[in-house]
């Protein structure tokens, strides 16, 4: 997909074809997955927006994708970054249902046992990522979604700042989902999002 500027807008068709929960389910179904089984462990289950928005690349130079709302507020809580002598960059923001089914077939056809999987990535229909609201950040000079950036300087300035921002951390150690600390994962609340999401 190629980015225009300053904003180029992609609507998730297949969400309003069929409801999140029969995605999340055929998705699980057709990866061995036990979908009621998750769904009692991780929660609620988590569907795309109709619209997405991307105004900037990752750190992969492939665009990245918010709901439109959240990319005022990553924009604005970026700036304030900025202006104190902190960088903040993107690994990843939004990620589709599909993407999310591969990333775990590619996991599963590697042999990788089911609890491995879940301490480190949420099937299909329950991640985060899937609202939109949820970014990866990483810092220069730190090894990428590892334990620690939480050393880094860009991740003592989120965990002072990020509230003012609307923006929160998902995973803390001895988080509730199961999931392992993740220092990286940030999650955008604002605008009637959930306060609290139990999965990632
Ligand atoms: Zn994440």
């Amino acid at each position: 997909m190629r980015l225009r500027a300053p904003c180029m807008r992609v609507a998730t068709v297949r969400a309003t074809m069929q409801s999140a929960e029969a995605q999340a389910r055929s998705h699980c179904d057709l990866l061995g997955l036990d979908f009621m089984q998750l769904r009692t462990r991780l929660g609620v289950v988590i569907g795309e927006p109709a619209t997405l928005s991307a105004r900037e690349r990752d750190l992969y130079g492939r665009p990245l994708w918010l709901l439109p709302a959240a990319v005022g507020a990553w924009q604005q809580m970026c700036e304030a970054a900025r202006r104190d002598g902190v960088e903040l960059l993107v690994v990843s923001g939004f990620r589709s249902m599909d993407y999310q089914a591969a990333l775990w077939r590619r996991k599963l056809s590697a042999g990788q046992r089911l609890d491995a999987i879940l301490a480190v990535s949420a099937p299909p229909g329950f991640s985060e990522h899937h609202s939109g609201r949820a970014l990866d950040l990483h810092a220069r000079a730190y090894r990428v979604l590892e334990r620690d950036f939480e050393r880094s300087p860009a991740f003592a300035w989120l965990h002072a700042h990020a509230a003012r921002f609307q923006f929160r951390l998902s995973y803390p150690e001895g988080n509730a989902s199961g999931y392992v600390y993740e220092p990286w994962h940030w999650y955008w609340y604002g605008a009637a999002g959930r306060t609290r999401a139990r999965a990632s």
